[in-house]
């Protein structure tokens, strides 16, 4: 017996929340994507456990990225609005499919998930 595509790892990412708020760099009101990544390990289709869990805010105005720090992650998923002096700005890892809706890594051409092109 061989248990090729049983079990594997995952790399996903959920969204948790959306905020309405200010864009802290181009200054519009705008929306915001509280986005959870973490690293699932799974058999038959049953995520095990997670680990290397990471915290970002999406703007949706600039599509400007933000690395959330732990400290902060619980007060802001409470929150209504965003402190943006607390977060990172990082390079955007991740492309949302236009057909699937699922985030991909940014390095894709075509969505792995539905074989869509995925613009640049
Ligand atoms: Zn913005
Ligand atoms: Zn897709």
């Amino acid at each position: 017996m061989f248990f090729i595509g049983i079990f594997g790892i995952q790399n996903k990412v959920k969204e948790l929340k959306e905020f309405t708020d200010v864009c802290c760099s181009c200054g519009k009101y705008s929306r915001m994507k509280l986005l959870y990544e973490y690293n699932c390990f799974h058999i038959f289709f049953l995520p095990l456990f997670k680990w290397g869990r990471k915290y970002f805010l999406e703007a949706r105005c600039c599509r400007r990225v933000f690395e959330v720090p732990d400290n902060y992650i619980d007060e802001l998923l409470e929150a209504d609005t965003v402190d943006f002096s607390r977060l990172t700005e990082i390079n955007m890892p991740y492309t949302l499919c236009p057909n699937c809706r699922n985030y991909v890594d940014s390095g894709y051409k075509f969505c792995p998930n539905c074989g869509s092109k995925l613009k640049l």
